[in-house]
């Protein structure tokens, strides 16, 4: 049981009914806490992935919107932050529930939403998790990207340059980064993850190599000062991303190997494709299960004898 059913348990129906909303956030895991991130960012994070803000008295710009059932609280934490919760632009890193769930909050109230195409068009439409056997259900016109691009662009808040770009199937088909460079603040979604073992949404178009080519173009788009803002966990520096990079490479050169001897995932595990790397993954058979996959559906990028 989680403390808000605790809470919930105890108190029964008591808490709403009694206490100021400050009060009754405090008891809330629906909460998120405000986290520092550079001068002028803060972070959300516990509202699904973490949102990203840039505060400003002229409004602010937010990386991600988080999973929809926080949507209340992370529109209260804005509130409390300079620019009121004003929010003239949303970035969506990439699809996933967790970090659009806000989106119709934001986009009924007239934010520019920017993100990749083919985000677009995965919240325009009905679409299929394979891993739950289910359709998601297309998000309301009013919560779906308004201003989308295939490569990269820019844009102003304010003088400060804000640049985007694609990370091409680091995570998932619709992967961006968003940095903050005169700021020197880089979000990187599902691109990079210190926290929870990475994920590769195969059937999502995310795969290994995607993933090795998307954080090679974030190390050079970092120096030493970069603070980088994950999807889930702290925010980090390069020393993190280049760490996660040297371990996507070697299980890269390592399952190209394997798959070329046909083995299946758990084949691999077994010939010891963890052993020896600089992290230890919680759920290894997931993530060598979605790395094969992805090697399959590129195979064509493998060698010309893979099949
Ligand atoms: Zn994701």
């Amino acid at each position: 049981m989680n403390r808000r059913a605790i809470v919930k348990g105890a108190l029964g129906g008591v808490v709403g009914l009694t206490l100021p909303p400050f009060a009754r956030s405090a008891f809330s895991q629906e909460s998120p806490a405000v986290v520092p991130v550079s001068e002028g960012f803060v972070m959300l994070t516990g509202a699904g992935g973490n949102v990203l803000v840039r505060t400003a008295s002229t409004g602010q710009v937010l990386v991600d919107s988080g999973a929809a059932a926080f949507t209340d609280a992370v529109l209260a934490g804005l509130r409390g932050l300079p620019g009121g919760g004003r929010a003239t632009t949303l970035f969506n890193t990439h699809w996933h529930r967790e970090q659009v769930g806000g989106n119709l909050a934001f986009g009924r109230s007239e934010a520019t939403i920017i993100a990749h195409e083919k985000t677009r068009a995965h919240l325009a439409t009905n679409y299929y998790l394979q891993n739950e056997d289910r359709y998601e259900k297309a998000l309301p016109a009013e919560a779906r990207p308004t201003v989308t691009f295939f490569t990269g662009d820019q844009t102003l808040a304010g003088d400060k340059r804000i640049e985007y770009g694609h990370l091409l199937e680091a995570h998932t088909d619709g992967d961006i980064y968003v940095f903050f460079r005169d700021a020197n603040v880089l979000a990187a979604g599902d691109a990079i993850s210190p926290l929870k073992d990475p994920v590769l949404d195969w059937f999502g178009g995310g795969w290994l190599g995607g993933r090795v080519d998307a954080q090679e173009k974030l190390l050079k788009l970092s120096d030493e000062k970069t603070r980088i803002v994950p999807s889930y966990g702290p925010v980090v520096g390069r020393a993190e991303l280049q760490a996660e990079l040297d371990m996507m490479r070697e299980l890269f050169d390592r399952m190209l190997d394997l798959v070329r001897k046909g083995m299946s995932a758990q084949d691999m595990l077994d010939a010891g494709l963890m052993k020896g790397l600089n992290r230890t993954l919680r759920d290894p058979f997931r993530f060598a299960y979605d790395a094969h996959k992805g090697y399959w559906a590129h195979h064509n990028s493998l060698a010309g004898n893979v099949l």
